[in-house]
């Protein structure tokens, strides 16, 4: 079996696929990330939840990833008066998610698909062209200089957002797909470690400085240092476009974010230098080709990044194969067939709740009706934990509960938190008995 693309999606699917094929052989167009240094800019760390640590375990790769985790149990809100308020995710010991640096994650990766003797990567291996008639790809081979043909049976493409493969069966017609660009990118900077080698801010939380439009976000790292994450729109009156002198730069952040410019060294030449990150949404109406072919991963459904979920949600993906393969055996247009039906519409489920969320923390998380409305799902889950989970924690903490589940249910739930919450400010002020018999008549067990 080939699979284009060893970023994580391609690398865990081949260790969970080596016990069911005899060999498998992953094409990725970079160099060895164990061999090499990270490119500046580029570090980014993610949020690993729930459905992400099923996959790792499932896999047998967790007890390596373990130590690279900084346990992160709620948001700090960065107030613009410099106050801060923390709001859990959950309320329950094991409801916390973890932040993990990709590049680490990916070298540990590598390692657990390499460890299978009939995984081999190819490194410098670019696919620069896929047939969808034939379901071969071209692939050069940059240390040899020569060009190979790879495909199938069961080629399968986790070659990321920018997937040539997709962009070929879209040419042609094969795969109807889009790519919604945000009118917002990102930037990264670093708040390092201070002299005793601790954390700067919390380190158990991701800090979040809300400012309606745009937003800053921190994760820690195990080093004691934060990644941040400045999203913000890419042209107009504040965005990107406009942060290109020192001075504008420095008035920016003094404006919005001046706890966090303290703590930033070299703040504008980092800005101003660091790459500007794109992003998007990918849908695709069908993700296989028969048993010749399968987008996965980012390939098949690229995500905005606000609800952390597009690697835990390409870690489901192979959980799902995995799981279909061993019930069908080779049979591979089956295989495909049956897990587009199944993870499709959750993959549509978690973008559009990706994108309401970007709204939710740049914006509504700033709203004292929120935090209000985070009480009272909590206090409804305590009463009625069967009929009653805060979508936030569905998607998070629920890897049983699929995204278009906690979707659907999500949007109920709002609707009546909504209405409970239309004339409180106050959780004492909220007859919960009564609440609670309305959850009862109106919301089904989950
Ligand atoms: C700013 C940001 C923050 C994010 N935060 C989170 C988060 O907190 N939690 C979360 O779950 N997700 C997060 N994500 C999403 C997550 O990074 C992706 O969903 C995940 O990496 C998808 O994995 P993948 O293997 O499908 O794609 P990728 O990781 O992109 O891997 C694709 C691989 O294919 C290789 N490749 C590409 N083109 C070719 C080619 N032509 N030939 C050969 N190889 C090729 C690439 O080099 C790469 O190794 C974030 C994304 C961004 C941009």
């Amino acid at each position: 079996m080939n699979i284009l693309g060893a970023g994580q999606c391609g690398t865990l699917l081949a260790t969970m696929l080596a016990q069911h094929v005899s060999r498998i052989d992953l094409y990725e167009r970079g160099l060895d990330p164990r061999r090499g240094m990270a490119s500046a800019g580029r570090s980014i760390n993610l949020a690993l939840a729930a459905r992400g640590i099923r996959a790792l375990e499932a896999a047998k790769v967790m007890p390596r990833v373990r130590p690279l985790l900084v346990p992160m149990r709620g948001r700090m809100v960065h107030k613009l008066d410099g106050s801060t308020e923390y709001l859990p995710y959950g309320q329950r010991d094991d409801e916390l998610i973890f932040s993990v640096s990709r590049g680490q994650l990916n070298q540990v990766l590598l390692d657990a698909a390499e460890d299978h003797s009939n995984v081999q990567v190819h490194f410098q291996h670019e696919v620069t062209s896929f047939d969808p008639a034939s379901g071969v790809a071209r692939v050069r081979d940059h240390a040899a200089d020569r060009e190979v043909e790879v495909g199938g049976p069961a080629l399968i493409a986790a070659d990321g957002a920018g997937s040539v493969v997709r962009n070929a069966c879209a040419r042609t017609g094969l795969i109807a797909a889009t790519e919604a660009r945000l009118q917002h990118g990102y930037k990264e900077l670093t708040i390092p470690a201070a002299a005793d080698g601790g954390f700067q801010l919390d380190s158990g939380a991701l800090h979040i400085w809300p400012r309606g439009e745009f937003m800053l976000i921190a994760l820690p790292n195990p080093g004691g240092d934060f990644t941040l994450t400045l999203f913000l729109p890419n042209e107009g009156e504040q965005s990107f476009a406009t942060l290109k002198t020192e001075q504008a730069v420095e008035a920016f952040f003094e404006s919005n974010f001046a706890d966090a410019a303290a703590l930033i060294p070299n703040l504008c030449s980092s800005l101003i230098s660091n790459p500007l990150g794109l992003l998007g949404t990918v849908r695709c109406q069908r993700w296989h080709d028969g048993g010749k072919l399968l987008l996965i991963g980012d390939a098949a459904h690229a995500v905005v990044p606000f609800h952390g979920q597009g690697m835990n949600l390409a870690f489901e993906d192979c959980v799902l194969l995995e799981q279909i393969l061993r019930e069908t055996g080779q049979h591979w247009q089956q295989v495909f067939e049956r897990y587009e039906s199944i993870q499709l519409t959750n993959a549509n489920a978690i973008a559009d709740m990706a994108l309401e969320n970007y709204v939710e923390m740049r914006d509504t998380v700033r709203d004292p009706k929120f935090a209000l409305q985070k009480q009272l799902s909590f206090e409804l889950e305590r009463r009625l934990p069967n009929r009653f989970i805060p979508r936030y924690s569905m998607v998070m903490f629920h890897a049983e509960i699929p995204y278009r589940v906690a979707k659907d249910r999500g949007t109920l739930q709002q609707a009546l938190l909504e209405r409970l919450t239309r004339d409180a400010d106050r959780l004492d002020q909220i007859d919960l008995d009564a609440a609670t018999a309305i959850v009862c008549a109106e919301l089904t067990p989950i």
